[in-house]
């Protein structure tokens, strides 16, 4: 796979730098590796597929992580607090029914642990803590003022390989554009069109640089699904998803994204969400990936986040980026200076 955007991208990427005058046009390449379709996070094994996608074309370029999710819920971040509640009474109850299978005997204790299995699955779908977007504004002004925060951010923007040294991306590249176009080139699936405009209607109530609608007008991102077996064959193995940006290291910041998405097998519509999320997160210009298993559930960039919603501190990176405060071009370190001034500021 390496092989084939070698020779691939360095050619478009060419012709592209060329046709502008300004020189500095990079192109990045975030692939995201899989296990699928394994059926819960347990099974994802410890070694995540890091692989470097290819090094050193026009300039920054990508990165390959392990990425995989298992089922569609039917989580919305509204009234998540809510469901969450009562997934807990539902999983008392089955507690309770566990202990009176055991009484009467094993067939039924069997029984349950396998609804546990399934509420597992369910609940690796939902970050820990969802977007209020009530709260959002004071929630992200509270913590650009800390530390773990501050490296939270530069861990998602900035792209780092497997010993989180930093790498091929070390600026920050984001839209500049006030309108991005986002266009679903073909059918990804029951709902998922619906799953995207949700997601856009989000991205819009985060931030208020950029209104992200979803349309064939001049589109600048593109999502196109690859039935599986298609997408092994152009793609490569291992992966179900990957965005490819070009971007400048300077304004006017990332000018296109092509979204390509493993649609997997039928009935894998969790699976297709998870990874447009994700994917669509690389698109608006978070490089990077989460690999620690605390941040399982608390972003959509965890290597192999099942995740189909963003948690509160990804709508927090994504705001601050999208703000006046964090411009392209940015290193990290001065990125963490301008999240201690947007901390100050009152935002
Ligand atoms: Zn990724």
């Amino acid at each position: 796979m390496s092989l084939e955007w070698q020779t691939r991208i360095p050619d478009s990427a060419r012709t592209w730098a060329e046709s502008i005058t300004t020189p500095a046009v990079a192109v990045a390449l975030r692939d995201c590796a899989t296990l699928f379709p394994s059926r819960s996070y347990r099974d994802v094994a410890a070694g995540e597929l890091l692989r470097d996608a290819s090094p050193s074309l026009v300039s920054g370029f990508g990165r390959d992580a392990g990425w995989r999710s298992s089922r569609e819920s039917g989580y919305h971040q509204v009234g998540g607090s809510g469901l969450r509640r009562i997934v807990g009474i539902i999983v008392s109850v089955l507690v309770i029914a566990g202990l009176a299978a055991g009484v009467y005997g094993c067939s039924l204790a069997l029984q349950w642990l396998q609804r546990q299995e399934g509420l597992n699955a369910a609940l690796d779908q939902r970050p820990e803590q969802p977007v209020a977007f009530s709260s959002l504004d004071r929630y992200s002004r509270e913590v650009a003022g800390k530390a773990w925060f501050r490296r939270y951010f530069t861990t998602m923007v900035f792209s780092r390989d497997a010993n989180d040294v930093e790498y091929h991306a070390p600026v920050v590249a984001k839209w500049e554009r006030p309108r991005v176009a986002i266009k679903l080139l073909n059918d990804g699936g029951p709902g998922v069109e619906k799953y995207l405009r949700g997601l856009v209607r989000r991205l819009d109530r985060m931030q208020d640089e950029v209104r992200f609608v979803v349309g064939d007008d001049a589109p600048r991102i593109t999502v196109r699904f690859l039935a599986h077996d298609e997408y092994v064959a152009s793609q490569g193995q291992g992966t179900v998803g990957n965005t490819r940006t070009r971007y400048y290291k300077t304004s006017p910041g990332i000018i296109s994204a092509r979204i390509t998405i493993d649609a997997g097998q039928p009935g894998a519509t969790g699976q297709v969400k998870a990874t447009l999320i994700h994917e669509l997160t690389h698109a608006i210009g978070c490089n990077g990936h989460f690999s620690a298993p605390d941040d399982r559930r608390r972003s959509v960039l965890y290597a192999s986040s099942s995740l189909v919603a963003w948690s509160q501190s990804d709508a927090a990176v994504i705001r601050v980026l999208y703000s006046p405060w964090v411009r392209t071009g940015m290193g990290a370190a001065e990125a963490r200076r301008a999240l201690r001034g947007y901390a100050r500021s009152g935002g």
